[in-house]
């Protein structure tokens, strides 16, 4: 059992005009286990969350803890954050041209495990997983993510997802840009890993629709840099009824 602890988080963002305040006391504990969904409007702060658990340079934590079994993430490298079982889909969203997916996938499996799995061993792995998840075999000679569509980027995720074996994931609008049945693929690879594995999924969305291919023991309301409401499953029918209206002010519908 592993716990990820979110405590009164802030944070801001560099801009041209100086530092901008996003997060403002973010308060959210994760066990392996628990999905809990963040929804919110546009804006409202999800990404920077992200951002801020995964260390990326232009976000500063400005107050506040972020503790995996107790230990302070904020502390760690990029790669001890992913050794300790964090895993941010956020991490890697560049373009890494020269670089095949394969080797890529190699390189941060190497760095969560300690040690590079045997070669062999490691195109058979590879092979499996993205069989399993319906990628096509030349896509791991490819270069990291040069030229992919939206659905190649998260459908690339999903296959980091089943590679790294996380203690945790963060998943930050993995539905966004996908058509329907690259939804239901990696909803389904989402949820394949979660049954095989004692994971926590934090998976930010706007839309309720991810939900209803995997399902979230927690729904959270994240508005205005911080998260304003919790509940069960019935929150997000709730949002996708009514939108962030009541939280944000916006008639915006969360469908
Ligand atoms: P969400 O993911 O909920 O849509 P974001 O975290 O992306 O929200 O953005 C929250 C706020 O921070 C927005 O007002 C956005 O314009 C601002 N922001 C986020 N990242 C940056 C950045 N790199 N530079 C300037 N402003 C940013
Ligand atoms: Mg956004
Ligand atoms: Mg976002």
């Amino acid at each position: 059992m592993a716990t990820l602890e979110i405590k009164d988080l802030h944070a801001s963002v560099t801009t041209e005009d100086g530092a901008k305040e996003i997060l403002k006391g973010v308060n959210l504990t994760i066990r392996s286990g628990e999905t809990h969904a963040i929804m919110g409007p546009n804006g409202s702060g999800k990404s920077t969350l992200s951002y801020a658990i995964a260390g990326h340079p232009k976000y500063t934590v400005t107050s506040g803890e972020v503790l995996l079994d107790g230990e302070n993430v904020l502390e760690m490298s990029v790669d001890e954050r992913a050794r300790a079982g964090l895993f941010l889909a956020m991490q890697y969203p560049v373009e890494v041209p020269g670089v095949s997916m394969s080797n890529f996938l190699r390189t941060a499996a190497t760095a969560v495990r300690g040690e590079a799995p045997k070669l062999r061993h490691w195109v058979k792995e590879v092979k499996e997983e993205m069989g399993k998840l319906g990628i096509s075999q030349e896509f791991a000679e490819r270069s990291v993510n040069e030229g992919f569509s939206g659905g190649e980027k998260k459908r690339h995720e999903i296959l980091q997802l089943a590679l790294l074996k996380p203690k945790f994931a963060i998943l930050d609008e993995t539905d966004s840009g996908l058509d329907v049945d690259a939804l239901r693929v990696v909803s389904e690879g989402v949820n394949e890993y979660k049954a095989g594995n004692e994971v926590g999924v934090m998976l930010i969305t706007h839309y309720t629709r991810i939900l209803r291919h995997i399902t979230p023991d927690f729904v959270h309301v994240f508005a205005d840099g911080r998260i304003v409401e919790s509940g069960g499953r019935e929150l997000a029918d709730e949002l996708e009824e009514n939108g962030y209206v009541k939280y944000a002010g916006s008639p915006e519908p969360a469908k």
